[in-house]
């Protein structure tokens, strides 16, 4: 399959690794979007959040979540706040067909976005 974020996950590919479990991985997005941008990947290929069914896949999305919480207080923004989000399939914006959380921070966020 020809997904980046398996290639990263399998080490074929290149990243800036903020953290790496055995499950969950979070790195620096290429091209940030605000000062701290940080993707929260799971190693599973999951396509997008509107393929999320049953409790593995719950168990999931609270690891991302839970992950991008402990991330955010590494990289110390927990203080100031951040914005998390997911884009879901074509209109959603999303670009990367394997489910994956954005982590923004560093500068104040707008609403509504873009
Ligand atoms: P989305 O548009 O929500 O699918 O987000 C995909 C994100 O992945 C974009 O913000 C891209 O800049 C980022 N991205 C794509 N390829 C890489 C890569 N090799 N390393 C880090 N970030 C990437």
């Amino acid at each position: 399959m020809d997904c980046i974020f398996c290639k990263i996950s399998d080490g074929k590919a290149k990243a800036d690794f903020v953290m790496n479990d055995g499950e969950v991985f979070a790195i620096r997005d290429v091209h940030p979007a605000a000062p701290t941008h940080i993707l929260i990947i799971p190693r599973r290929h999951v396509p997008s959040l509107a393929d999320i069914t049953g409790k593995d896949d719950a168990e999931l999305i609270s690891k991302l979540v839970t992950t991008a919480v402990e991330v955010a207080r590494k990289v110390s923004l927990a203080e100031r706040g951040y914005r998390l989000v997911w884009n879901c399939r074509a209109e959603g914006g999303q670009t990367v067909g394997h489910i994956h959380l954005h982590l923004l921070g560093g500068r104040q966020m707008k609403w509504p976005p873009g």
